[in-house]
């Protein structure tokens, strides 16, 4: 992307006059909270870190106060996601100010193809987590003042791709995500073991990403004000994670594990597993992980959660003879199969 010189618009009403002029009152079925203050816009950008010369794809622009900061921050070009059809005369205003370098889409981020989006000039020079040591590298950054309940499904989808170096994870750059959401939900991302707030987001994205919280938004800072506080929250993919196990595995685990977390792991862990086996393929998770059947997941690591997940996956993964002889109710005496490296008789059937 060639070099744009970080420049100031030409006179352009603000995200608060356009939302006036256009007599667009924030709706409660798209959870708008707008963002209008520029100290407010100018922070939330800032968190993002450098954004100069880079490609910025925005989610919800709203009436476009954070799209007009992330060019007066030096964005080579924005594509903006917004759901709401109401506000594209407000956006198509700032797009007028930029030229080109505004791209508006009409579309739900929950079924939106972001690849879509992303220039060829990006696209096409594929290279490699390994080879991009920093995430200040990527020609791309993730953005948006979202609804609170579209937050987390959509973080959790790029998790997955992250996990597997997919849709806009596919090029080779750490991208980083600058989202805002919930303090409270913030607070469970970014928690350490022991704390009250630890739970399954904790394990599953501190597994894949730097989390940090940039900032902390009193709800007053939003029109209408939101009832809670709102904090600005950054993810960057870590270059490897922490432990090397997939999505599913870890996200089973972790959900099974602080379902209940006050219990022991002795309890929890057996509902992973097929009520036939559930007590003895226990007993062999916890003692593959070094884990004492009275560990209370509150006390664990992330590594040693992927390490239990990836030992759950080897146990789920051996051949169930058992249960696919019951399920498929063939009357034999005795059955001979492979457990592993040895070999175990099983129990008669009847
Ligand atoms: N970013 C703007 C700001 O800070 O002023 C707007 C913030 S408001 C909390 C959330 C924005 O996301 C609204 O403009 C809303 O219409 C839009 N939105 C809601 N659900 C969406 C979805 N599923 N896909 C894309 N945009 C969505």
């Amino acid at each position: 992307m060639g070099y744009i010189q970080k420049l100031m618009l030409p006179p352009t009403p603000s995200a608060a006059d356009l939302l006036r002029t256009y007599k667009l009152p924030a709706l409660r079925r798209f959870a708008q909270n707008f963002l209008l203050d520029p100290r407010g816009t100018s922070k939330f950008v800032a968190c993002a870190g450098n954004i100069e010369n880079k490609f910025v794809i925005e989610v919800g622009p709203g009436p476009g106060g954070i799209t007009r900061q992330l060019f007066e921050h030096g964005a080579a070009q924005v594509a903006a996601i917004e759901k709401d059809i109401r506000l594209f005369p407000a956006l198509q205003t700032l797009a007028n100010a930029v030229d080109s370098r505004l791209r508006l889409y009409l579309g739900d981020i929950l079924d939106f193809d972001i690849e879509s989006v992303i220039p060829d000039s990006i696209t096409s020079q594929r290279g490699s987590w390994e080879s991009n040591e920093s995430s200040s590298l990527s020609p791309i950054h993730l953005v948006g003042n979202l609804p609170f309940n579209i937050a987390i499904p959509l973080l959790i989808r790029w998790l997955q791709q992250v996990s597997t170096q997919s849709g806009p994870f596919s090029y080779g750059y750490r991208i980083p995500i600058t989202i805002c959401m919930q303090e409270a939900v913030a607070g469970r991302i970014v928690s350490d073991a022991l704390m009250d707030q630890r739970g399954r987001l904790s394990i599953i994205f501190q597994n894949w990403f730097d989390c940090r919280i940039k900032h902390i938004f009193s709800g007053r800072a939003f029109v209408p004000a939101a009832n809670v506080n709102v904090a600005v929250m950054q993810l960057i993919p870590l270059k490897r994670p922490l432990v090397d196990v997939s999505y599913d595995l870890l996200d089973k685990v972790t959900r099974t594990a602080f379902h209940t977390r006050n219990k022991k792991m002795g309890m929890t862990m057996t509902s992973l597993f097929h009520q036939e086996t559930c007590d003895e393929d226990t007993r062999e998770l916890l003692h593959r992980a070094h884990l004492k059947s009275d560990t209370k997941c509150l006390t664990l690591t992330v590594e040693e959660f992927g390490q239990l997940a990836q030992i759950y996956g080897d146990i789920i993964s051996r051949p169930r003879p058992i249960h696919e002889q019951i399920d498929k109710k063939i009357n034999e005496k005795e059955l001979t199969f492979e457990l592993g490296e040895t070999y175990v008789r099983s129990k008669k059937l009847e």
